[in-house]
């Protein structure tokens, strides 16, 4: 019987076997990888990286499944278990006395859902302070929501600042979806397992705050033209005469702006017509 699971730490055991595949070959783990696992459980997920990776260096906060973890793959020498917030932790201290398992180059992990935003922006960093080390992948399981945004195009229903903040770092690819009953207990939504591939913005943004403040305003009233939006931040006819280089009609909404068309918006600011 897999452990009581506790409600706090976002504990849902994940038991089928399809998804477990649908992670792993997302991932494409091979003998040259070091996998971060952000909260192993029980193992599960863990238990089919080991073989196939080179290290594993797992985070789990429940003290009580760590002990459970330690006595069942304690023993693997790539394996190396924290104990600990991930959120707080400060891996590269850490991992200091462990050069094994030093700059892991993929995530793979089924996170727990509450605290989603803060792990994207500690893998990923956030617009204006990018991870300078990022990793060459991160395949999560997240909830199925969340994975509609992160992998959502321009001008659908489910893209939002937060698809424009993450594909502005990486490449979002949806997988495939995971329906609540894949868990032991099963969660309240479904889930879905996405891909992200961090890599350089082309163009970048010149000034990264700005771009983030803008983004900010852009999307803070929903379905709002975004020139109602942006009204307390830039003067109407610059952003109507902005719209037009950018080939885009005066009554567009945030959402049907892409990541280059906010780059764009951004990078023809100049610091005097932003306030
Ligand atoms: N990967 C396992 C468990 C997923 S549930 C499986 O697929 O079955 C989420 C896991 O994250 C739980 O084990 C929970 O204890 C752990 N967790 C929750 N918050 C955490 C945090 N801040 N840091 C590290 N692990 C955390």
């Amino acid at each position: 019987m897999p452990p009581q699971t506790r409600k706090q730490f976002g504990q849902h055991w994940l038991k089928s076997e399809a998804a477990l595949e649908a992670i792993v070959a997302a991932a494409g783990v091979g003998k040259g990888d070091r996998i971060l696992e952000i909260g192993p459980g029980t193992g599960i997920l863990t238990r089919r990286l080991l073989p196939l990776a080179q290290a594993v260096l797992a985070v789990e906060i429940d003290r009580d499944l760590c002990k459970l973890l330690v006595e069942q793959l304690g023993k693997r020498d790539n394996f190396l278990l924290l104990q600990g917030d991930f959120l707080t932790m400060d891996l590269g201290d850490t991992l200091e006395s462990f050069p094994n398992f030093q700059r892991p180059n993929k995530v793979v992990a089924n996170i727990p859902y509450n605290i989603t935003g803060p792990i994207l922006e500690k893998l990923l960093g956030a617009i204006a302070t990018p991870n300078p080390s990022p990793f060459d992948s991160i395949v999560l399981l997240v909830q199925k929501e969340v994975a509609e945004r992160l992998s959502a195009r321009p001008s659908s229903r489910a893209f939002g600042g937060l698809s424009v903040r993450v594909q502005y770092l990486a490449n979002c690819e949806w997988i495939c979806e995971v329906p609540a009953r894949a868990f032991q207990p099963p969660p309240k939504v479904d889930s879905a397992v996405v891909r992200l591939t961090p890599r350089p913005t082309e163009p970048p943004a010149t000034d990264p705050k700005r771009l983030d403040a803008l983004v900010k305003m852009g999307f803070a009233t929903k379905r709002k033209m975004l020139r109602n939006n942006l009204t307390s931040v830039v003067e109407r006819d610059r952003l109507a005469q902005l719209l037009e280089e950018l080939g885009l009609n005066s009554q567009v909404r945030a959402e049907d702006l892409s990541v280059a068309n906010w780059v764009a918006l951004s990078n023809r600011l100049n610091q005097t017509e932003f306030n």
